[in-house]
């Protein structure tokens, strides 16, 4: 047996709707292809392009809370009137087994990892909380515009949220203007590797 055997990690990834998120993690995800998203539950409707079960499982509000009662999130929240969730079987075993998953989750959301990281060690061993912010809020809002995913009233619901969510940032240990997107997505790979090189996540005592 492999005597530096690990488990992998959890990387909590924040920022507000529009920052760059899934374009950066699909850039860092060039370097590291074995990196993996979560897939979460939402009670939103799907984007034109978005599959059920490949950008999210899309659920009615019915099934989402059969689930929720079934203790089966390992985090949820309310955002802009609809529900989101990570489920714990997408996560756990996999980063056990050694795998590196990737949680694009909101502020509620890592507010809740957070709080269970500090009763659960096995947790705490294998989190990590980045933000990606932008350079400004006028940047924000020409991305979300030039996106053209949202009506007026969602993306001004958006840019609400976002000033309430770049203000927690010293929530997070890492923080990645994403600027240029070439110089963003370099530092945030260089972030996700460092990961694969921590003692916390060995898992059987080496030179004893
Ligand atoms: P999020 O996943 O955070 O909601 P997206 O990755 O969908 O955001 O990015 C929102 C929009 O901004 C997309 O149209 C994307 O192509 C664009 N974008 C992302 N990063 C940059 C950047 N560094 N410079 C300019 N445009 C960017
Ligand atoms: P969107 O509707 O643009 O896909 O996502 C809106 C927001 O929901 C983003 O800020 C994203 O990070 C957040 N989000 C997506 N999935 C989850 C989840 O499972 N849990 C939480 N807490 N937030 C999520």
């Amino acid at each position: 047996m492999n005597p530096f055997e690990r488990y992998g990690s959890l990387v909590v990834i924040s920022g507000p709707s529009g920052v760059g998120k899934s374009t950066l993690v699909a850039k860092a995800r060039e370097e590291l292809p074995d990196l993996s998203f979560s897939i979460s539950c939402t009670t939103r409707s799907p984007r034109p392009g978005e599959q059920h079960g490949r950008e999210y499982y899309f659920l009615s509000p019915e099934e989402f809370e059969r689930r929720l009662q079934n203790d089966e999130f390992l985090e949820y929240a309310g955002i802009f009137a609809k529900r989101y969730g990570t489920l714990k079987s997408e996560v756990l075993t996999a980063v056990e087994a050694g795998g590196h998953i990737l949680l694009d989750i909101d502020i509620q959301g890592a507010k809740q990892i957070r709080a269970a990281a500090e009763v659960s060690q096995e947790l705490a061993r294998i989190v990590h909380f980045v933000m990606i912010v932008p350079p400004s809020l006028e940047t924000l809002e020409a991305r979300l515009r030039g996106r053209g995913s949202e009506t007026e009233e969602q993306l001004q619901l958006r840019l609400g949220a976002a000033k309430a969510e770049l203000a927690n940032y010293r929530l997070y240990d890492y923080i990645i203007v994403n600027d240029d997107l070439e110089r963003a997505a370099v530092e945030l790979t260089a972030v996700l590797r460092s990961f694969r090189f921590l003692t916390s996540t060995l898992k059987k005592d080496v030179f004893q």
